[in-house]
Formats: structure tokens, C-alpha cells, sequence
């Protein structure tokens, strides 16, 4: 079947779905393969939970009316976002990154609902198939799509900017993510880069983070670009701290306003700027941004602040790599006076550069006055052979110690990949 043939099945029964447990009635069911499933063999069953049509590409499981048999499925789920994406014709906003695109994204969601019909990645679908089911998401109601593309590999950028075809483009910022994947810093800002060359190809428009010297560097050579940034940016902002929460003072063409938040981390101003600033191009009410961002809160252990037993904590354990758990300690140790404790979990998929890493992050907690810095998972263990510091193997461990002997007063910092388990801290303390 041609991509315009199933285009038309698509257009009478929108609802895509791709896990034959959640199937609703008259939906699509892609019957993707996984490494350990092979969605046909859920065909079947997919049509009498009451699919109207499941597309299929192994021809055993052809069921005569009922099933599209196409060659490679996700490549056909691909094909079918791209071509409603083109039909469509509305202005989508790619979203790649290090840190900071889930967050970044719902900023920007938040602030362009306040004015549009949008319709933006949920939670952290952001791969090859989480960005066709975006696409797939949008009708003509939809006014502009924000889209989170998130990459591990080489190329990654540029294959989903192939299925979005994003008109703008935003880098939250490029950091040392996923090295294991990418080999090396250099692939991934190439990787990343992506996203600009293919916006500025079809002279659409980037916003950047002038005070970011990568992003910068990448930039230079294109011309469809916004600055946003501290200073000299055509969209400018500063930080004002108010611990715990960071806010944003910005000067709107039509004067300033201060952005309160209820966001901790130093590292979040940027992404706050970035909403804002793409808010203003798209002529959104100044007073309208202020108040969606002001009313935006953190999910899954994003950097919240959580208060319990005296304790003010704060917890990032959603994910971690070198870049972010640097700028997260360096924003902890500005927005609390001591005591400040450290929980640090390990930061995965590092690949060969792990140990030096791990080592980076126990020098830097060096320059500050800690009461205490609990380390957990081989990695920091296996660092921290020449520090003082208590290290435990899982966060199980940790969580027993902390029973019996509970941190006391001040402020606590939990960070780490999300293998870690840190979120199990919580009941702990
Ligand atoms: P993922 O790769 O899992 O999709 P992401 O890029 O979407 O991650 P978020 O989920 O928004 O990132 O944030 C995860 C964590 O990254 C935050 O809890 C915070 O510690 C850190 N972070 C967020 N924004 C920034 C930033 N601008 N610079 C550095 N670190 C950041
Ligand atoms: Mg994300």
C-alpha cells in the first residue's frame, strides 16, 4: 500500500497506536517490532480489542480487511507523520539538546497555548517513533507543533529532522551526554548541528543561547537567527535569584517584566529566557508568558524542591550526565548556605570516558564546605577510592543508612541518572 493510501485510512481513524495493550476503539495500530516483542504477532489481537486496521509487515499475520501490510512498519509510521506533517503545513518547532529539552519544550508549550492551538511532545517521547507519534497527534486545529527530538547516536538529529521537517529550531545547549553513544563531544555537536542546517536550509528561523560559545560557534554562517542571552542577545534577560526559585528579568520590547518561577537550578534561567523569547517572536502577551511560566511546575524529579522533615531538598534525580550534575551542584551551593549534603548517584552511558568523569565531579565537590557527600553506584564508588566520603552500591543501601543515621537540618542535593533509583531518597529521609 502506498503512504497515500494509508494516509487516507489515517485521515478517517486518527488515533495511532502503537502498544497492543492500550488499544482503543477505531484506532491504528502500528505493530512495531522491539528487541525483545514483534508487534505482529499482537495484530490480532490489537483488532479484536478493537483496532479498526492494524499495519503489519510479516505476511503470516495478514487478516483480509483488516490489516496493511507494508515493508517495514516504523519506516511506514515515519513516512505516514511526514506526510501528514507536510499536508498540515503548520509551523513546527524542533527541540534538541544535552539538558534542558523536556523542560525548554513545556516552557514553550505553556507559553504558546496561552495564544495558539498547539500540540507538543508528552513527557519525553522525543526518539523515532516518539516524534512520528507527535506528528500524528496534530490536526488541522493545530496551529504549531513543538516537537522534543532527542538523540543518543550519530545522525539521530538529522534523521528527525527529516520526519518533522521543523521550520525553527532551538539547542537548548550541547554538553558531554551519551558520550558512549557518540564516541566524542565533537559528534555530538555535529549530531546537534543537524537541526540548524536543516532550518536554516529551508530559511526558517533558530533561536540560540548567545552566552553559550558552543552554540555560538555552531551558529556562525547561518543568518535566520534570534539571540536570546544576558547581554548584546536581540532578546535580552537577566537572572534574579530568590532561593530556592529562579526567575527571569526580561526586557520585552514594550518594557520589562520579571519572570517569577517556581523552578529551582540556576541552569533553568536559560530555558525560562528561551520560552520567553520564543513566546515575544510569536506575539504572544508578555503578560500572558509571565503568567504561564509562572505557573509552570516541574515533573519527575526535574530539579524540585521537595520539603520534609526540616529538610529542604532538592531533587534531580530524573536523569544525569557530567554537564548537568556540574551546573546542579554549582546552582545548589549558590541558592543554600550550609549545611548542604550531597547525594550523588553514578552518571551512565559515558562509555570509556566514565571514570575521568566521575573523578571531574569529586574534584569539583572539593571547592565547596559539605556536611556530608553520600556517593552510590560502582562508578563514584570505584572514583572515590582516595576520598573520605561514604559510598554505597545501590540506592537501597543508601536509603538503610539513612534510616539510622538521618541528615538533621540544611539542604540536601539528590543527583543522578535515573538507573540509580535516587528518587527512592525520599522516603528514606
Ligand atoms: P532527556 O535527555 O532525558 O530527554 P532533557 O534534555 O529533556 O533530558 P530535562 O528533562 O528538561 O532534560 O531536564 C533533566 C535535568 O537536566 C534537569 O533535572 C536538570 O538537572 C538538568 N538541566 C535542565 N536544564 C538544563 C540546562 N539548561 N543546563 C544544564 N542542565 C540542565
Ligand atoms: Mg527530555
Amino acid at each position: 500500500m502506498t503512504i497515500e493510501e494509508i494516509y487516507k485510512i489515517y485521515l478517517t481513524h486518527p488515533m495511532v497506536i502503537t502498544d497492543s495493550r492500550k488499544i482503543e476503539l477505531g484506532c491504528l495500530f502500528f505493530a512495531l517490532k522491539g528487541e525483545k516483542f514483534n508487534g505482529n504477532k499482537f495484530a490480532a489481537n490489537a483488532i479484536q480489542k478493537g483496532a479498526a486496521f492494524a499495519v503489519i509487515d510479516e505476511e503470516e499475520y495478514e487478516i483480509p480487511g483488516k490489516t496493511v501490510l507494508v515493508k517495514n512498519v516504523l519506516t511506514a509510521l515515519q513516512d505516514l507523520a511526514h506526510y501528514h506533517r507536510e499536508q498540515l503545513g503548520i509551523p513546527i518547532i524542533g527541540i534538541t539538546g544535552s539538558n534542558g529539552k523536556t523542560t525548554t519544550k513545556e516552557l514553550i508549550a505553556a507559553v504558546l497555548e496561552k495564544k495558539y492551538n498547539i500540540v507538543f511532545t508528552q513527557g519525553n517521547f522525543n526518539n523515532h517513533i516518539g516524534v512520528p507519534l507527535t506528528l500524528l497527534q496534530m490536526n488541522s486545529d493545530t496551529e504549531i507543533g513543538v516537537v522534543e527530538m532527542g538523540a543518543n547516536h550519530p545522525y539521530e538529529i538529522g534523521e528527525l529532522c527529516s520526519i518533522a521537517d521543523p521550520d525553527y529550531g532551538i539547542i537548548t545547549n550541547i554538553g558531554r551526554a551519551h558520550l558512549e553513544g557518540f564516541g566524542s563531544f565533537e559528534t555530538i555537536k555535529e549530531t546537534k548541528a543537524e537541526l540548524y542546517k536543516h532550518v536554516c536550509g529551508k530559511k526558517g528561523v533558530v533561536f540560540y543561547n548567545r552566552d553559550n560559545s558552543v552554540l555560538e560557534e555552531l551558529i556562525n554562517g547561518y543568518s535566520n537567527k534570534i539571540s536570546y542571552g544576558e547581554t548584546n542577545a536581540d532578546f535580552v534577560g537577566e537572572p534574579v535569584f530568590s532561593p530556592p526559585y529562579i526567575h527571569a528579568k526580561v526586557n520585552f520590547p514594550k518594557g520589562v517584566l520579571y519572570l517569577n518561577t517556581r523552578l529551582t537550578g540556576r541552569y533553568n534561567f536559560e530555558n525560562i529566557l528561551a520560552a520567553a523569547c520564543i513566546g515575544n517572536y510569536f506575539k504572544v502577551d508578555p503578560l500572558e508568558i509571565q503568567e504561564a511560566v509562572g505557573n509552570y511546575r516541574p515533573q519527575n524529579n526535574r530539579s524540585q524542591l521537595v520539603e520534609k522533615n526540616g529538610l529542604k531538598i532538592i531533587m534531580d534525580a530524573y536523569n544525569a550526565n557530567p554537564t548537568s550534575m556540574q551546573a546542579s551542584i554549582d546552582s545548589f551551593v549558590s541558592m543554600f548556605a550550609p549545611p548542604r549534603v550531597l547525594i550523588l548517584g553514578d552518571m551512565l552511558e559515558l562509555g570509556e570516558k566514565s571514570p575521568e568523569e566521575h573523578l571531574q565531579i569529586l574534584e569539583q565537590t572539593k571547592k565547596h564546605p559539605f556536611e556530608a557527600v553520600f556517593l552510590v553506584g560502582p562508578l563514584f564508588n570505584k572514583a572515590a577510592q582516595n576520598y573520605s566520603y561514604l559510598t554505597f552500591p545501590d540506592s537501597g543501601e543508601l536509603c538503610r543508612y539513612l534510616i539510622q543515621n538521618p541528615i538533621k537540618a540544611g539542604a540536601v542535593l539528590v543527583k543522578g541518572s535515573r538507573g540509580i533509583q535516587l528518587e527512592k531518597v525520599l522516603e528514606a529521609v
